[in-house]
């Protein structure tokens, strides 16, 4: 009599294994069609709150958000420096055997010149399958996405091995000393995480299909500098060799001929490697041979003429931005200044650069001076080889079995820089744009806009991808 028994063991010991050799997704099955909806009514309900920043006004955002989250029994917290630039926190509980993910979307947005639109900025048209409007791409696409995720994960009952922190913070547009800053300085431990996902990838189409999948895991840091000449201020019919105009027009021209050298990092590498593979044969030779010694002069021409942000991302980037000096036709001034734009490789050695642009300037009456005021906080680029990355590459594979996933190094800055330098691996994902939109209807355009089906599958993007990190097995 043993035997039947030991049988009937057996299949419950191999029903169980199925059960947990299912995968989260496969487990907790949505109804996609079904959500597309709600989806919707909230993504548009977020663009039509005009979160322009300055001022930002961001608690109008979480006070739209705050009693969705509250009504679904979802715990939220919300913290502010300034009462009207609130950040929303909301937070589902794991077991405590993994260390949190946090998800998270900016609710400001850029200023928008009104006359400039072909529609109102803030009225969430809806029109041949797009949504137009500040923010549809750059920031309220991950404000939805995350949204949705927490509702979808508290209906789903979903078990979590780790807390799901969803953060809807203020001021990422230039003033995140009210929103990341202010929460790394003053709540971390409410915040701290393993993982975070926020903005900074892009998911490229073409002709409809997706391509690949950028996944932003390091960025370029702000530095900005300005070069300050000094001479003897005297009258404009009486040249003079100290012209502080001539010495620092002479400054800024040396950096049209000598720019920082190349230097590689995973990031980079891997993103040309992985680009080569879906590139066509010409663009797949330069991506391939870019540190091959007989071909990276030639190459890097190349991109600086014809791909702009490949260019960037190879070296730390030194573009003058703005120069001024004089106030009169007859009087030469005794100060002229430019300022640059320099954007530094994450492990870039910034003493070690202005010695090195001294040396090219060489001018005694050019200073360098650091302008530190928009930095924000350099760290090593998240890893391509986490569990996280491999996480997003699942995902990939699950929703796009023909593209491929390509890590990427942001010549932007975004508020993930704060949370890498806290020590989050933290990764950017973005909407899917196709290629030949260009700039043209993207992040700060004036004719910003997203197709609907892209803010429904950066839904299940986040979704299928939270899961596979966050659920108990
Ligand atoms: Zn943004």
């Amino acid at each position: 009599m043993l035997k039947p028994m030991k049988i009937a063991l057996a299949v419950l010991a191999c029903a169980a294994a199925l059960v947990h050799a299912a995968s989260a997704a496969d487990r907790y099955p949505i109804d996609w069609s079904k959500l597309e909806p709600e989806t919707i009514d909230h993504f548009s309900a977020l663009l039509r709150i005009d979160t322009s920043n300055p001022p930002g006004d961001e608690t109008k955002a979480v006070n739209y958000l705050k009693p969705i989250l509250d009504r679904a029994g979802i715990a939220t917290e919300v913290w502010s420096l300034d009462p009207a630039r609130a950040n929303l926190v909301a937070r589902l509980k794991g077991n405590g055997s993994k260390r949190p993910l946090i998800i998270m979307g900016h609710t400001d947005v850029g200023g928008v010149q009104r006359d400039k639109w072909p529609v109102d900025p803030f009225a969430a048209l809806r029109k041949d399958g797009f949504i137009w409007g500040r923010g549809s791409s750059d920031d309220k696409s991950h404000v939805v996405s995350c949204l949705m995720t927490m509702l979808l994960l508290k209906r789903m009952n979903v078990q979590l091995d780790r807390d799901v922190i969803f953060i809807a913070e203020a001021g990422e547009e230039g003033t995140s000393r009210f929103g990341i800053g202010y929460l790394v300085d003053q709540h971390w431990n409410d915040i701290a995480a393993e993982y975070a996902l926020a903005e900074g990838g892009q998911t490229v189409s073409r002709n409809g299909q997706v391509l690949y999948v950028g996944i932003a895991t390091t960025e370029k840091s702000p530095r900005a500098t300005r070069l300050v000449a000094h001479g003897t201020a005297g009258h404009g019919s009486r040249p003079r060799q100290d012209n502080a105009v001539l010495h620092l027009a002479d400054a800024v021209a040396k950096f049209s001929n000598w720019q920082p050298p190349m230097r590689l990092n995973d990031t980079t590498r891997a993103y040309f490697e992985r680009l080569a593979t879906i590139s066509p044969p010409d663009e797949a030779f330069r991506y391939n041979h870019i540190s091959d010694p007989a071909h990276t002069e030639e190459i890097q021409r190349h991109l600086a003429e014809h791909e702009p942000g490949n260019y960037s991302v190879l070296r730390t980037s030194i573009v003058p931005t703005i120069i001024q000096g004089g106030f009169r036709t007859n009087v030469i001034p005794s100060e002229a200044e430019a300022t640059l734009d320099i954007r530094a490789l994450p492990d870039e050695d910034m003493d070690r650069l202005y010695e090195q642009m001294r040396r090219i300037i060489n001018d005694p009456t050019v200073e360098v001076v650091a302008d530190p005021s928009r930095n924000r906080p350099a760290a090593p680029p998240s890893r391509i080889d986490s569990e996280m990355f491999q996480a997003f590459e699942r995902t990939q594979k699950r929703m796009y079995p023909k593209a491929v996933t390509i890590p990427t190094m942001l010549t932007g800055a975004t508020d993930n820089a704060q949370l890498r330098s806290k020590g989050v691996q933290a990764y950017g994902f973005g909407p899917i744009s196709d290629e030949s939109e260009g700039d043209l209807h993207g992040a700060h355009s004036d004719q910003e806009r997203v197709l609907e089906s892209s803010i429904h599958q950066m839904v299940q993007f986040l979704w299928y991808t939270v899961l596979d990190i966050a659920a108990s097995r």
